[in-house]
């Protein structure tokens, strides 16, 4: 089981609404607290904390790092982010969800912008899951159905992935890679697209086993990082 640190920038969530009816404690919250169901250790951090919650020791002690941005991406201190970026080059496994491919971490480890058409009014999204080989599809269906969801299609301005994972699919035709895995240094990276929070994305128990597996794929190990070996 990992050491994983959840960061949320937390503010659709701090406003009476939607998101706070959807996720009172914050998004951070309930995905700690599946994530400890699960055997992990958890904490979590936020935009509002000192250094956001991701000084050089919190870092240092994470083995996963998920993230969740949309509206602050720019209230992120370039410091927090190049050490984030550090991390991750240095081993650290980091999972951007959502509208996280615009975070500043997320950017400088891509070199791309993130950029992408979307569309927020509740469609159905349909998830395939084009690598049932892979750990993070371990024990998942074929297919399965997000009920409400913010729509995003392509182009999705980032580099093309190691390995794509899912795939999803709107009953208009717009697909998008929805699960894509990185490798950056010795660290490993994957973007998982559902997840928007006045949703109930985050509820439903395939997502969970999903987000699982992907923070046990994206641990530190031996064998993540690029070996020299001798000449
Ligand atoms: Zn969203």
């Amino acid at each position: 089981m990992a050491a994983v640190t959840v960061w949320n920038e937390n503010q659709h969530e701090r406003a009476t609404g939607p998101a706070d009816a959807m996720y009172p404690d914050g998004i951070h919250a309930t995905l700690a607290k599946i994530l400890l169901s699960y055997g992990h250790t958890v904490r979590t951090a936020t935009l509002g904390d000192p250094d956001h919650g991701l000084t050089d020791q919190a870092l240092a002690e994470t083995d996963v790092l998920l993230w969740w941005g949309d509206v602050a991406h720019d209230a992120v201190s370039d410091a927090v982010a190049d050490r984030v970026e550090r991390a991750v080059r240095d081993g650290m496994g980091f999972i951007p969800l959502h509208s996280s491919h615009e975070s500043k971490p997320f950017e400088s480890l891509m070199g791309t912008t993130g950029v992408l058409r979307r569309r927020e009014e509740g469609e159905r999204e349909h998830v395939w899951v084009v690598e049932p080989s892979h750990p993070i599809t371990d024990g998942l269906p074929a297919e399965f159905e997000l009920e409400r969801a913010e729509i995003y299609g392509k182009r999705f301005d980032l580099p093309v992935p190691d390995t794509l994972i899912t795939v999803s699919w709107c009953d208009d035709g717009t697909v998008f890679p929805s699960g894509c895995c990185y490798r950056r240094g010795a660290g490993r990276v994957f973007y998982f697209q559902p997840g928007h929070e006045t949703f109930p994305v985050y509820y439903q128990p395939v997502v969970q086993q999903l987000l699982h597996n992907a923070v046990t794929w994206a641990a530190p190990s031996e064998s993540n990082g690029p070996s020299v070996g001798e000449c």
